[in-house]
């Protein structure tokens, strides 16, 4: 009986700071989708008491997640409530993209403002766990950049194949033939000793947390759905609906490079013929011995991602499509026969085009992306 009673008294503690978890983090939310809002808003929107909420703004501050701005009290209309904003000063965020010989790191406020960031190459020679060091200096030494009152609340990876988070596995990289590699757990165990020991680590594949930058690091409230392409080497996409991150079983959803454009195309590094990728990415664009593809590989290859988009578009019917990846270096050479392909389907269909635009971080899309995504996860009412 006695155990019995001790049980649920402990059940009941850890209900109470689960809930306690959940309303902090639902307030971090709110004031993120929405800055400026008062305490009295916040209550109103959650359906939490005023005191409730004034407790827990009070906590936030103090460790550093929210700040309030005070407001010009103007006339006779009195004391306006006090507009709360995400902290962009105190709690920082690193994110990592592991490119395929190459490394960027990058250090970020909670808002997404890139403080500092540093790439490095990696010899693709050899095995992920050599790659693993590389990137513990290199975090390490943007870490360092991090001011006396400021504090590293967690670590993001974006990584080039599909990650089981479940099981925090990189469960395949086609472009290093790294299989099943416990990334976040090797990191974690390389920062051990470090003033990076204990640091939370997450990590996600790199379409997926770039599509999470755009949405989570956004001044205004995000188009969603929200669909992410990624040309570079490879082509993949991450989509976030109604503000999660869609990432399928095994963590391969988006894994759009492999969808078949044209039947009997050219051959795609996964074995098959016409995949996007083969039509698209790196080796199609990018890589012509060496030299800058010509005008027409470019019209082609852009044709082909203006087909791609479409069929996505058709599947997933996105607010707002999201362009990034190194091809966006290529301008509208790659950009102008997109928007061309994908007006003469509209207008075929007698429909509207998708509305498309770049990715706002540019090259950073991916590393300033995974800091997004140990800011999304750290933020949710169950740390997952
Ligand atoms: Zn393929």
């Amino acid at each position: 009986m006695l155990m019995k009673a001790m049980q649920t008294k402990a059940e009941s503690s850890s209900g109470q700071a689960q809930l306690k978890r959940g309303n902090r983090m639902a307030l971090i939310r709110q004031v993120r989708v929405l800055p400026g809002q008062s305490r009295v808003d916040l209550a109103n929107t959650l359906g939490l008491t005023k005191s409730t909420v004034s407790a827990l703004v009070r906590e936030l501050i103090d460790e550093g997640w929210l700040l309030e701005r005070e407001v010009v009290v103007t006339g006779d209309i009195g004391r306006r409530p006090t507009p709360l904003f995400i902290d962009p000063t105190r709690l920082l965020l690193l994110g990592a993209q592991v490119g395929i010989g190459h490394l960027r790191v990058v250090l970020t406020s909670l808002t997404g403002e890139v403080l500092s960031a540093r790439s490095v190459g990696y010899d693709t020679g050899l095995d992920a766990e050599a790659c693993i060091l590389t990137l513990t200096r290199t975090l390490l030494a943007v870490a360092a950049r991090c001011g006396k009152t400021q504090r590293i609340i967690g670590i993001g990876l974006g990584l080039p194949g599909g990650v089981d988070q479940a099981h925090d596995q990189l469960v395949f990289a086609p472009h290093l033939h790294w299989h099943e590699v416990p990334f976040g757990a090797l990191l974690r165990a390389a920062l051990q000793g470090t003033p990076l020991s204990g640091a939370p680590v997450f990590m996600q594949n790199d379409a997926d947390v770039a599509a999470l930058g755009e949405s989570e690091f956004n001044p205004s409230p995000a188009a969603d759905p929200l669909l992410l392409v990624l040309v570079g080497e490879g082509v993949g996409a991450g989509l976030v609906v109604g503000g999660r991150l869609l990432t399928g079983t095994r963590g391969f959803a988006g894994e759009v490079g492999h969808m078949v454009l044209q039947i009997d195309g050219p051959r795609c590094s996964c074995g098959r013929r016409g995949c996007a990728e083969a039509l698209i990415g790196g080796r199609a664009l990018l890589q012509q011995d060496g030299d800058a593809p010509t005008p027409q590989a470019l019209a082609q290859a852009g044709h082909f991602l203006g087909v791609l988009l479409q069929n996505l578009a058709v599947a997933y019917d996105p607010a707002c499509i999201v362009l990034g990846g190194s091809a966006m270096v290529l301008g509208d050479a790659l950009l102008a026969p997109v928007r061309a392909t994908l007006r003469q389907y509209a207008q075929a269909a007698g429909l509207p085009e998708p509305a498309l635009r770049v990715a706002r971080f540019g090259a950073d899309a991916i590393a300033v992306g995974a800091a997004a995504l140990a800011g999304y996860r750290l933020t949710q009412p169950t740390l997952l």
